[in-house]
């Protein structure tokens, strides 16, 4: 059959649908592999001292990244922090880079210089190794696929599935900014924004950070149970947490961490703040779990860090789902809103 033909046909209709029947298909056991999919990273029981971490993410014209408002180092950069986020999720530390490119013929080699140097500014504070890669012309738009090997201490990596009912949920940073400095450059609304907020906001979508240091902090000190990176946004990246862990969970909205130039975003247009906290993906924060009997040692310790996490809420069985309190006091599911590729609008 044509692959047109077939394409209309058996569209891919959801992408976790898909994961989950690759991830049946590759379940069969091998003693070096310690984890396959279904987590921010795979685990490879590369030798006794150090077991290796694999992640991959792909970012493609037009579905990721926009030519007409983001510069070649921001979009280079943000695909570089979207690898070392993976890596600090599972609280490793990042080592080894490989970059395949497929390049439009509209595109100038200034412009992949400018790629490269906003990969290589995201990953030097970690003095990650730039190892190999491939390169490729692209007839619709340009393509940038990064895979990143890490290391971690055997058997302490921090899981998807370690949530247990009673924990306490954390995040670091603050949520929703950049869906907001995403939003800023697609509107053509005239915002009366300040201009600090603006910086702010269009800064932390274009060069958002990687919590290499505090999942490590989190590993050193065995605080967590679960943790995930916040890429497709809270509401989503829990559900993982949740599948993945057997339980469900509630956020008190009150306690989600906004920042000031977010509210004032949100106010200006007539938005809740809580949602685009809830709902904005690519905040790159961590979101994690520490068992109710470590709650006191974990807020001793974090007291020490420069680090800012902060309580949003708690994990319960499964048999409540998950959930929300809201600032007015009501308590109902949450819905399922974040980033999904191939979901078709309802
Ligand atoms: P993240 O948002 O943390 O990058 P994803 O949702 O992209 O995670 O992926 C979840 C899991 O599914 C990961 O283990 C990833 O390696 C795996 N995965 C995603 N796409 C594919 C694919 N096309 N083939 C094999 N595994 C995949
Ligand atoms: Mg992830």
């Amino acid at each position: 059959m044509p692959a047109g033909r077939s394409r209309r046909t058996n569209p891919v209709s959801s992408e976790f649908g898909l994961i989950r029947r690759l991830q049946a298909q590759t379940a069969r056991p091998d003693p070096q592999v310690a984890l396959g999919i279904g987590d921010d990273t795979a685990i490879l029981k590369t030798s006794a001292a150090e077991w290796t971490l694999m992640t991959t993410d792909l970012v493609a014209e037009g579905v990721h990244f926009d030519l007409a408002t983001s510069s070649c180092e921001d979009i280079g950069y943000r695909a570089a922090i979207a690898n070392l986020s993976d890596i600090a999720a599972m609280g490793g530390t990042p080592r080894f880079m490989l970059v395949a490119i497929a390049i439009p013929a509209s595109c100038s080699s200034t412009q992949i210089q400018q790629l490269y140097r906003g990969m290589m500014q995201a990953s030097a504070p970690y003095r990650v190794r730039l190892v190999g890669g491939d390169t490729s012309a692209s007839k619709h738009g340009l393509f940038l696929s990064i895979t990143l090997t890490g290391a971690v201490r055997p058997g302490r990596a921090l899981l998807r599935s370690g949530a247990h009912a009673g924990d306490r949920l954390y995040v670091t940073g603050t949520l929703g900014d950049s869906r907001a400095g995403l939003d800023l450059l697609r509107s053509r609304r005239r915002t009366r924004l300040s201009a600090a907020h603006r910086r702010f906001l269009l800064a932390r979508h274009h060069r958002p950070s990687a919590r290499i240091a505090e999942g490590q902090w989190l590993v050193a000190h065995g605080l967590a149970g679960a943790a995930i990176d916040l890429s497709d946004g809270l509401t989503g990246d829990l559900r993982h947490i949740c599948d993945n862990s057997g339980v469900g969970a509630e956020i008190v909205e009150g306690a989600l961490p906004i920042s000031a130039a977010c509210r004032a975003y949100a106010a200006m247009h007539r938005l809740r703040p809580q949602d685009l906290a809830l709902q904005g993906g690519e905040d790159y924060e961590l979101l994690f779990t520490v068992p109710a009997q470590q709650q006191t040692r974990f807020e001793r310790l974090a007291k020490k860090t420069p680090f800012r996490f902060t309580a949003i809420g708690t994990i319960t069985t499964t048999r409540s789902g998950l959930r929300v309190r809201t600032a007015e006091g009501v308590t109902k599911p949450l819905p399922l809103t974040s980033y999904e590729h191939f979901r078709r609008p309802s």
